[in-house]
């Protein structure tokens, strides 16, 4: 088949390394120069190096920071989860390898199927939040985001270390990637964290490497249909592939493009085995957006919260953190 994939994030980079026997050409929106990764590259190692495998790399040259410990911190106190394999990554060059050796047309921003398809067979929607070729998503529910990268011999922390805003709706986040160096970001819904980054920069006497951030799409896969319009098909974020409570979209988005691999030849197949993959993802939305809308009640979330629960819990190793009970009820209580 000749495959046309618009997006050069970490859906489409992978993706193109997972189509042999396929006439494979990527369109990025951003010339080379100027085109990043947007994202704080914490993932859990051990589940992510075998995807990588399969796509010819070895996660272990691209590691920057692998993790002990994560501070939680509430407010009122703070407690440490104890991780498995939670690391920061070099994410933009892992991507930029991956694009090696492949058809890249940069600074072409594709909006519709113009002149450019004709040819191809299947046109992979990869923009990310974007959803350039697809439906709007019906209430959308995007978390703006601002992430500085930040160097200083005064760093005041040596692993992970969170802040959850009240409400499930977001997170302060500092991720260690080594050398004196750290994504400090935040992601919340209303944008609460104004001014935070800033004064962490100032009191820490950092220098600003970069200063990024866009929004992250926390709608689960269930309310981003469709998947398909013709003979786009969408992958990764631009369908919603991110965990909502973490706004955690790496290894979602390859097992995404994983699925769309196994079903290339049956696009009805893909959207069933997306849905049925990323099920539990609809009943963390749900959770947390009655949170968010301030409609929670124990009672009426408790199965939905049980099941979020027990599905961290069995995937420790997925997402590279112990979870305990305790340690999700005070997190819910927020
Ligand atoms: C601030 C922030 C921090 C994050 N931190 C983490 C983290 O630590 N760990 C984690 O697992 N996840 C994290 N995420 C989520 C994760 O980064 C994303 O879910 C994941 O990168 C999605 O990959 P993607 O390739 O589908 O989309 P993207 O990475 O967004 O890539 C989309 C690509 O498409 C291009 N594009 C867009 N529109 C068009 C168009 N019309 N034509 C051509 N090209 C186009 C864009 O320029 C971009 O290169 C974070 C997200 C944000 C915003």
């Amino acid at each position: 088949m000749k495959i046309a994939i618009v997006g050069a994030g970490v859906t489409g980079s992978y993706l193109l390394n997972r189509l042999d026997g396929h006439q494979v050409e990527c369109f990025e929106m951003r010339p080379e120069e100027k085109w990043y990764t947007v994202c704080a590259w914490g993932t859990s190692a051990p589940f992510i190096s075998d995807l990588i495998k399969k796509a010819g790399f070895n996660f272990d040259d691209y590691i920057l920071h692998r993790g002990k410990n994560m501070t939680v911190d509430y407010g009122s106190g703070s407690f440490q989860m104890h991780l498995k394999g939670l690391v920061t990554y070099d994410k933009h060059r892992l991507c930029e390898d991956m694009l090696k050796g492949h058809t890249v047309h940069w600074g072409q921003q594709v909006k519709q199927l113009d002149g450019r398809f004709d040819d191809f067979d299947l046109v992979v929607d990869a923009t990310g939040m974007h959803r350039s070729l697809l439906p709007k998503v019906h209430n959308d529910l995007l978390v703006p985001c601002v992430e500085y990268q930040v160097k200083s011999d005064k760093l005041p922390y040596d692993d992970f270390y969170i802040r959850p805003y009240s409400g499930l709706s977001g997170y302060w986040w500092y991720f260690p990637l080594g050398d004196g160096t750290a994504h400090v970001g935040a992601g919340e819904v209303h944008g609460r964290y104004k001014g935070e980054c800033e004064a962490f920069i100032k009191k820490y006497d950092c220098e600003v490497i970069r200063k990024i951030g866009r929004p992250v799409r926390v709608v689960a896969p269930a309310y981003c249909q469709p998947f398909t319009a013709g003979k786009v098909v969408g992958v990764g974020e631009s369908i919603g592939t991110v965990y909502p409570l973490l706004g955690e979209g790496i290894i979602p988005s390859m097992q995404c493009a994983d699925i769309f691999v196994e079903n290339i030849h049956d696009m009805e197949a893909y959207s069933e085995e997306v849905l049925k993959h990323f099920d539990i993802y609809a009943k963390v939305y749900r959770v947390m957006k009655a949170k968010i809308d301030g409609n929670f009640s124990y009672f009426r979330q408790f199965p939905e919260m049980f099941a979020m629960y027990r599905h961290m819990k069995s995937n420790e190793r997925r997402f590279g953190l112990e979870t305990r009970l305790g340690d999700m009820i005070t997190a819910m209580r927020g």
